[in-house]
């Protein structure tokens, strides 16, 4: 075998889990094709001592580092299908090429469901977000929209409510229980039950929301509760558990980061119910080290 570990996705929890492991002088090979969740945005926040810097330029760091170490090893490109084999696992690329590793960590991320409202699409992680805590303040306060789905959707309002004045674009079929209306009464949340039908203003930039019945909603920013989707197989492919969470199914792992199938790791969105690059680099670390214990526990039983 090549390499002591595979990574599939050298973003945030990759890239953690590779700077651990190459520490540690193993091989690694990470794989990744360049497409970040957070791509959309132009700055990452909430990141210590990273705060305000670009996403792109963040992991850019990270990735010269592990490099430096004379056991890294990359490959820019798609992997598209994965296997276990005698001794490991094997990955195929998407020009047909393979290699084999004796672990493999899957740290692919997840692709957001965009809600198929026209306008979303181009403004999404510009002023279309997903996040208060990551985008919240760079909002600068003033009219801000929320949708949101069922009963999470009060718990997401009454959050953002603390960056600006909140509309929650609620469907008010899926009723609201009355502890969340009543947070949502304290917290100031308007609700507005009739649906969006479209975002106005020159893009990105968002005027407001035109609803079904012509009314005019302005807002600076909106703030979506996206569904996520692992768009890889891999985990279903190896026999991983999954495990569903109220935004999308993702894979299970224990406290080590350890899927279901002995020798396969996972780590960051895809493998937590709500995350951000901090926890996926915490996700990352763990999943770095209980790989290595793995490595240890086979060449010394
Ligand atoms: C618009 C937006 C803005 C955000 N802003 C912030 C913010 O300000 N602060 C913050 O902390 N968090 C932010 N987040 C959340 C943050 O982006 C994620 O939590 C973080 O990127 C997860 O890291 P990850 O390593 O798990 O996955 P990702 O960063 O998504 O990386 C997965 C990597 O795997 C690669 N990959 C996928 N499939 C394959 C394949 N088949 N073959 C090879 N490579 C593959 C991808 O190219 C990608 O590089 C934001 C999210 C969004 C959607």
């Amino acid at each position: 075998m090549p390499h002591d570990a595979v990574i599939i996705g050298g973003s945030y929890a990759g890239l953690s889990a590779a700077l651990q492991l190459v520490r540690a002088r193993r091989r690694v090979l990470v794989i990744d094709d360049g497409r970040p969740r957070n791509r959309y945005a132009a700055r990452a926040h909430g990141v210590l001592a990273n705060d305000g810097r670009p996403g792109a330029e963040i992991a850019a760091t990270a990735r010269a580092q592990v490099a430096a170490y004379p056991t890294a090893a990359f490959r820019m490109a798609e992997a598209v299908d994965v296997a276990r084999v005698d001794g490991g696992f094997s990955v195929v690329f998407a020009d047909g090429t393979r290699t084999t590793g004796r672990r493999l960590l899957l740290s692919h991320g997840v692709e957001d469901v965009l809600v198929d409202i026209p306008g979303v699409k181009e403004r999404w992680g510009r002023t279309a977000l997903h996040c208060p805590w990551c985008h919240g303040y760079e909002v600068g306060g003033g009219p801000i929209g929320v949708l949101g789905r069922g009963e999470m959707a009060a718990h997401y309002a009454a959050t953002v409510a603390e960056w600006g004045d909140v509309t929650l674009f609620l469907d008010l079929d899926n009723a609201l229980s009355p502890e969340n209306a009543r947070l949502l009464y304290r917290r100031g949340v308007t609700i507005e039950p009739t649906p969006i039908a479209r975002l106005e203003g020159e893009a990105p930039t968002l005027t407001g929301a035109r609803l079904v019945d012509g009314r005019f909603v302005p807002l600076k920013a909106l703030f979506v509760g996206a569904a996520v989707r692992i768009a890889c197989p891999f985990a279903e492919t190896l026999g991983c558990d999954m495990t569903d969470t109220p935004l999308g199914r993702i894979v299970k792992v224990d406290a080590t980061q350890q899927t279901t199938q002995p020798g396969v790791f996972a780590a960051g969105d895809l493998a937590r119910a709500a995350s951000n690059i901090t926890l996926s680099t915490s996700d990352g670390l763990t999943a770095g080290h209980a790989l290595f214990r793995s490595l240890v526990e086979e060449e010394t039983a």
